[in-house]
Order: structure tokens, then sequence, then C-alpha cells
């Protein structure tokens, strides 16, 4: 594949993105995507987005060459990108940092978010805190419930959590929420879409501000391997930390790009969150991707020990790189990831994020079947601090 230019100005992704949206949002997104279009071409924009990206999040990222580990598989050599190093403990603040900067730009002073474990929740909150603007977060109740530590992080930010009841009271509702908001405030209001789904353009926009993920990536493998790796691993919710190290590698020949969906209880039980791996292409929140749904269309429940994965949905450039070839997806189950993310405490001192252990347990399932001169490189998207409780009571301890 070359000169990989994806989307169209429609927001194709082949046969699928787009904008399936009621009239009533057709302007919102149309302004919104020429406003982006113009900012990113502009070199005054792109250099705030740069020092603040520097100055604020802490980047780049090293990548962290993961001796121990790789000894243990006896295969591939393991490199991490430690997205877990940045301010917030996760990759999600280098979108919500470009986004807040832009409604800054285009002089919205009020910016909504809809969250479903909170992280993104609480990437908006910061950088909001960090301008001066005002900020609302959507969340469905059930997940206010599950998440308060991550509600009480917004609070403490100065952001107003409005909890969600309609529906499973989870995160589709509160994007279904945020997008009411919106369409009723757009006047003074930017909407700040936490991954590389929804309606175009975001998820081209929300790609680009990650994509400096496998730029930083390219630059740091060659200083410090030679080379680029064999693969590029990456866990996939919405897709936005897997978007941002792949983009960048598309036209790199040799190297492999392998997505990692939440499976579950496993795949074959229907208790997991993997649209790519068990679904079939439907329209859910304004764009046309793969979606776990039954004969009718319904979307189904998603089942996964990661908040963070649970998603019925996908970015639809992820759909189009699947159905092109480009990029491999697979699942890992919970009791999978959950050995990842214990071998790396061990034998590391890094307690990654369960969302990312999943990525990890795909690196533990190749390495052994390769050669030690051979690379991983995993994305390693965030810091499992936010998953302690999780882990503790699956272990039946009570902390
Ligand atoms: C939110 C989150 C994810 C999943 O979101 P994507 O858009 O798929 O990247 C993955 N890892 C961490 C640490 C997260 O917080």
């Amino acid at each position: 594949m070359q000169m990989y230019d994806l989307p169209d100005e429609r927001g194709h992704f082949g046969p699928y993105g787009g904008v399936f949206v009621a009239e009533t949002l057709m302007h919102a997104l149309d302004e919104l995507n020429e406003h982006y279009l113009r900012h990113r071409s502009d070199p005054e924009f792109m250099a705030e987005l740069a020092w603040e990206l520097r100055h604020y999040v802490g980047r780049p990222s090293p990548i962290y060459h993961a001796r121990r580990w790789s000894e243990h598989f006896g295969g591939a050599q393991v490199y991490l990108k430690r997205e877990d190093l940045n301010h917030t403990g996760a990759h999600k603040i280098n979108n919500t940092m470009g986004q807040a900067l832009l409604a800054r730009r285009v002089g919205k002073p009020r910016v909504i978010a809809e969250t479903g474990a909170g992280q993104h929740g609480v990437a908006t909150a910061t950088v909001a805190a960090r301008y001066g603007l005002k900020c609302t977060v959507y969340m469905g109740s059930e997940d206010v419930k599950r998440q308060s530590p991550n509600v009480y992080r917004m609070k403490l930010l100065g952001a107003e959590v409005v909890p969600v009841e309609s529906g499973s009271k989870t995160l589709k509702d509160a994007l279904n929420e945020a997008m009411r908001d919106w369409v009723t405030n757009v006047a003074d209001t930017f909407y700040i879409i936490g991954s590389v789904a929804g309606p175009h353009p975001y998820p081209m926009m929300v790609r680009d501000f990650n994509a400096v993920v496998g730029r930083e990536c390219i630059e740091q493998m060659q200083e410090l391997a030679g080379r680029q790796p064999d693969a590029c691993i990456a866990c996939v919710g919405g897709g936005s930390n897997a978007m941002g190290m792949f983009h960048p590698y598309i036209d790199v020949p040799g190297v492999r790009l392998v997505g990692v969906e939440a499976g579950g209880d496993g795949v074959a039980t229907g208790r997991h969150a993997a649209p790519l791996s068990a679904g079939r292409p439907g329209v859910l929140h304004g764009t046309r991707t793969y979606l776990m749904q039954d004969e009718d269309g319904q979307i189904l429940d998603t089942h996964s020990v990661s908040a963070g994965l649970d998603y019925p949905g996908v970015g639809p450039e992820h759909s189009w790189l699947k159905d092109s070839g480009r990029a491999e997806y697979v699942a890992i189950d919970d009791a999978d990831a959950l050995r990842a993310f214990h071998d790396l405490c061990h034998l590391e001192g890094i307690i990654p994020a369960l969302e990312s252990a999943h990525a990890l347990a795909q690196a533990a399932r190749m390495a052994p079947t390769m050669r030690p001169d051979q690379i991983l490189l995993v994305n390693l998207s965030g810091r499992g601090d936010k998953d302690l409780n999780t882990v503790a009571r699956l272990a039946g301890i009570t902390i």
C-alpha cells in the first residue's frame, strides 16, 4: 500500500466511515472539519501543540527494551512504547490536548466529552483546567458508580459530571447524550470525542493527534535498534492508541500491524468486546464500521475485564485496515491479559493498564515463535494504577 492518504473528503475509509447523522449535526461537523483542516496546516498551531506535548504532557515518551521479559520467552525482543509515562497516565491526553487547543483557537469557551471508564473524561477535564475552558462530562450512571475515583478526579479538576440514566446507563448512552448537548449548544461548545470513532472528521482528527506516537516510534527504533520492528502490537477499544501507532507505519514495508481486541470470556462464548473478530459491518454513532450486533441489527452487550476496551464498535479505519489486509486483528481473553499484567509487574517493575495488558499478552503469544534477533514493539497505552481494585477483586483481595 503506497501513499496512504485516507479518508477521502467525505470521511470514507473504503466502504467504512462517513457521516451518518441528523441534519442538525451536519452543519456542526462541516464546520469542525473546516476548522480542523485549516489548523492542521497552520505552522503556528502545530508548533503550539508540539510545545504543549513536550512541556505539559512530557513527550516524547521513551521506548524501553523489556530485556528480562524477552529472555523469559527465549524468542523475539520485546520493546515497549511508554505511553503510560504521559501526564494523566495514558495516550488519551495526546488527543484531548489537540482538541482543546483547537477549541480555544476557534473561540469555543466550553468543552464536553463522553466517558465510559472515566479515562477520557479525566484527560478532557485536565486540559480544560489547563486552558480555562468550562467542561461537562457525560457518563452513564452505572459507570459513575463503578468508577468513583475517576468521577472525583474530574470534579477536582473543575469539571461537571452528568450521570446519564437512559438505556444501559453506560458509554454508548453517554455518547448519545453528549451529541444532544452539542446540537443544542454548538455556538459556544466543542465536543471532544475520545477515540477514532464517530462521524467524520473525528476518526481522522483523533488519529492525527495520536499519530505522534507512531512518528516517535519510527525515530526511536532507528536510534535504539538500528531498524524498525517486525511487528507493532496495540490493543483496540475504539482504536485510538492502535491507530496512532499504526498510521505512520502503514507505508513502512515489512512491519506487521497487529490490533488486539478484548476476548472477554472467549470469543466463542459470545461474552467479549471484539467486533473485528466476531462482528459485521453496520452503522453506530454516526459511522459505518464493524459492530457487535444480533441478526436484527440490535447492538449486543460487551464483556471485558478492561473497562476501556468495552465498546461494541471500532474506529472505521481499523475496519478498512482489516479488510485490506494491511493490519491483522486478534482477540485476547481476560485470563491471558491478566497473566501478562502480572508478568510485566514481576519481571519489569511496570504495572500496565488492563487494556495494554491485552497487547502484552499478544506479544507473549508471538515472541516464543520468533528468533532472538527479531523485534516486537508494543504500545503500552497506559499505567495500571486505575485497575488495582479490579485486579485485587479478581484475586479475592480487598484493598
Ligand atoms: C481508553 C484506553 C484504551 C482504549 O481506547 P483506544 O481508543 O482503543 O486506544 C486503551 N488503553 C488505555 C490505557 C486507555 O485508557
